[in-house]
């Protein structure tokens, strides 16, 4: 999608910090860090939010979460703990219509979040 800011910068139109890319996903740090490790992971093609998720997504989210796992081992953070998160809607706070899982950790997390 033209207008979306995520859809802009899995093209490269717009640049990031990235932590992993393939032809599917691209994850890349948070510009507004909640915690020492705040990474979003996001499908390369255009889905507005979990709610839009279809079962034939199945894959590509399952590769979603491989992804997570393997950059949480990566940041040292597998071990002690990390949090994914995917907000939904205004009420949640999506800020961005484009799919992304907040990858947060290196830090403890409170429970239940605000
Ligand atoms: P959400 O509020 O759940 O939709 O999450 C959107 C996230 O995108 C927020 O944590 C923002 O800090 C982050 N964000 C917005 N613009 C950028 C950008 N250009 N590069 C990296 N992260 C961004
Ligand atoms: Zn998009």
């Amino acid at each position: 999608m033209e207008d979306c800011l995520f859809c802009r910068i899995a093209s490269g139109e717009i640049g990031s910090k990235k932590a992993f890319e393939d032809d599917r996903v691209l994850a890349f740090y948070d510009i507004n860090p909640a915690a020492p490790v705040h990474i979003l992971i996001i499908p390369k093609q255009h889905i507005q939010s979990a709610y839009d998720l279809k079962e034939e997504d199945g894959a590509l989210l399952g590769h979603m979460f491989e992804v997570a796992a393997k950059i949480a081992q990566e940041q040292g953070i597998a071990e002690s703990g990390y949090r994914l998160v995917t907000n939904i809607g205004q009420a949640a706070g999506q800020s961005v219509p484009h799919l992304h899982l907040h990858l947060l950790g290196g830090r403890d997390l409170t429970w239940p979040p605000g």
